[in-house]
């Protein structure tokens, strides 16, 4: 079961498109200096990170405590594993200083065993290892990981992979069910797919195996964490409630778990890993635990936005079809991670079921978590949102009426820096004797096709024009196929080829044009995009009798800046007839929906009245405009809404 399909190696995917190329520039721009920035502690208004200062101590540079939270060395991993990928699409001498600057302070923390974790080396070595219930230690260690193979993949520069591969070393020695051994697995997932990661790169099985270990021992009795937490009469957060272990996924072994549950990043961080060990190893059990959780989140914990994770309470799952709009947490890093999982997946079936989640999620609950300016982040994607509630009520103080320029936990701006920087290694795939157009992201892919290269232009303007142009170049005819992802929401579709009606099979969600391309030959897909009205499953309490509206792959939604107040108040129906504008001067430039819409009005009630025996509704006539619901929140505070009462 070997996987078949691969990314391309990111440099070579230029992303060039109106959309995309925005964001990519954004990042390398404006997100990773800031964000450099922020880890010296250098923005006004920002609350100090320490990431880089806790390094310094670490060393021996400079003197002080330890600051920020337990896993601060994993924002200056990411914050790496972003650049390294930036660079690949994009080289910037000042950035590729800044890193190599970033990874001498690092590695001059490394400990002589190859230990590198700041909080224990300033707090105390003896201790390290003895609270990987919370600590964090091995999740920093695999955002390290992947920060070492990324860099390394992208500059050719072996330090940090050396430093990265001294710890694992250190690591393999120390976890196992062998004498003195630990046989622990970490409270916060990614390490898992980090040392797959590493095992890729390197070809030693031993991180492989250690990778399998973590996922297998997971939540096995005798339970690694209770006797952790007894041993060293630890408080237990979550004892009282209903998660307990599975908080963790932990509460019983990864094959048993039959729903996401428990804190929702972790969730997906570990998913993706099980996968990436499934097709390492031949898992076939293995990947079908991991498509079940899959069913489970997309088909009844997921939001129309792609987000997930409900519970304020423990940035958790809850339970299916619990999906209410306004104190949803839906961390920025829980949509990525299911990007994450999405492409594992996608990569070992070929399903568009995986592709079409990515494009949910990246269309809109993950750039949603970023400003247009790219200096404020929301860590919490609201579906509605209402300013004086988010500052009086208990129950939605988590969710912000604003982007904030940083936070005391801080792992959603450079996860978001990440994923955007490596947006191509989503878009385009490929296997042995087919290319993979998984993402209408316009631009230029270099691919070797059987030996043969062969270059792919991409021209569209996607998601705001339904055309996309796929145009080949090959010095010599090469045979493959091309397999454009039809997308889930698209109900009509023309595919041409060299202008005429192509021939081609769907299978999985893909349209397969097989055959001996020539240099010059062009795929022209149009996928019809009129707005769509669209409901939820009835078992979603808070959205019956109401609809979204999305166009394309984009939610909408009304903002108080358009609309005023009482954004609740309106009603659309199935007859509403929308008009779709680019606006070029707004967000960046996006299509802004206007339509007709009834809006409940205040007629006949006195103030105070508060509650009246029936009486027919009284709807005044208004004009609603809809922005895409990612552009929300970069005119002021105001309300928010996505789900609109609707009369069918
Ligand atoms: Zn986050």
């Amino acid at each position: 079961m070997k996987k078949s399909i691969d990314a391309l190696p990111l440099r070579n995917v230029v992303v060039d498109d109106p959309f995309w190329k925005r964001y990519v520039e954004l990042v390398r721009g404006t997100v990773l200096p800031y964000q450099w920035d922020i880890l010296n502690d250098r923005v006004e208004g920002a609350g100090p990170s320490c990431c880089i200062r806790n390094f310094r101590i670490a060393a021996g540079e400079i003197r002080g405590s330890f600051g920020g939270m337990v896993f601060q060395d994993s924002d200056v991993y990411k914050w790496i594993e972003a650049v390294a990928y930036s660079l690949c699409m994009c080289p910037d001498a000042k950035l590729e200083a800044l890193a190599d600057g970033a990874i001498d302070i690092i590695c001059a923390a490394q400990q002589p065993d190859g230990y590198l974790n700041t909080y224990y080396i300033i707090n105390g070595l003896e201790k390290r290892f003895t609270f990987l219930r919370d600590h964090h230690e091995l999740y920093c260690l695999g955002h390290l990981f992947e920060a070492a193979v990324a860099y390394y993949r992208s500059t050719g520069k072996r330090k940090l992979l050396d430093a990265a591969i001294r710890f694992a070393d250190c690591v393999c020695g120390i976890f196992g069910t062998g004498e003195n051994q630990i046989p622990g697995y970490p409270g916060h997932e990614i390490i898992e797919l980090a040392l797959v990661k590493l095992y890729r790169l390197t070809g030693d099985k031993k991180y492989l195996r250690l990778a399998v270990f973590f996922i297998d021992r997971r939540g096995q009795e005798p339970l690694y964490f209770r006797e952790e937490t007894e041993r060293y009469n630890r408080d237990f957060y979550w004892h009282d409630t209903y998660f307990r272990y599975q908080y963790y996924q932990a509460g019983k072994p990864v094959r048993a778990q039959t729903a996401a549950e428990g804190h929702a990043v972790r969730a997906v961080y570990l998913y993706s890993g099980m996968a990436d060990v499934a097709a390492e190893t031949n898992d076939e059990e293995l990947l079908e635990v991991c498509c079940r959780l899959w069913d489970n989140i997309t088909g009844k914990q997921m939001y129309i936005t792609g987000a997930i994770g409900v519970g304020a309470h423990g940035e958790s799952f809850t339970f299916d079809y619990d999906l209410p709009n306004d104190t949803v947490y839906g961390e920025t890093c829980a949509s990525i991670g299911l990007v994450f999982f999405a492409i594992r997946l996608f990569e070992l079936t070929g399903d568009s079921k995986y592709t079409d989640v990515i494009e949910r999620a990246l269309y809109n609950g993950i750039i949603s978590g970023i400003s247009l300016n790219g200096t404020e982040f929301f860590y919490v994607n609201p579906l509605e949102a209402d300013p004086e509630a988010c500052e009086k009520d208990y129950g939605k103080r988590h969710v912000r009426p604003e982007r904030q320029k940083w936070f005391d936990c801080a792992c959603c701006p450079p996860n978001f820096a990440r994923l955007v920087s490596s947006v191509g290694n989503y878009a385009y795939s490929q296997s042995a004797d087919t290319f993979f157009v998984n993402l209408y992201i316009g631009g230029k892919i270099q691919a070797d096709i059987d030996g043969a290269a062969v270059i792919f232009h991409v021209q569209t303007e996607y998601p705001w024009k339904d055309k996309v142009r796929i145009s080949v170049e090959a010095k010599a005819p090469v045979g493959f196929s091309l397999a454009v992802r039809i997308p889930g929401w698209c109900e009509k579709h023309c595919l041409k080829l060299n202008g005429t009606a192509a021939r081609y099979r769907i299978h999985r969600g893909y349209a397969y044009v097989s055959r001996v391309w020539e240099s010059g030959d062009t795929v022209e897909l149009t996928l019809d995009m009129p707005v769509a009205i669209v409901g939820a499953d009835p078992r979603v309490k808070e959205n019956v009798g109401k609809a979204a509206v999305m166009r394309g792959p984009i939610v909408y939604c009304l903002e108080q800046a358009d609309n005023g107040t009482g954004l609740h108040r309106y009603f659309i129906d199935s007859r509403t007839a929308f008009e779709s504008s680019f606006e070029p001067g707004f967000h960046g430039g996006t299509v802004v929906l206007r339509c007709r819409a009834k809006y409940l009005s205040g007629g006949g009630w006195e103030d105070g009245q508060l509650y009246r025996p029936g009486r027919s509704p009284e709807f005044e006539e208004r004009a609603a405009t809809w922005i895409p619901y990612y552009a929300w929140a970069n005119r002021g505070p105001g309300e928010m809404l996505v789900w609109v009462h609707c009369r069918l």
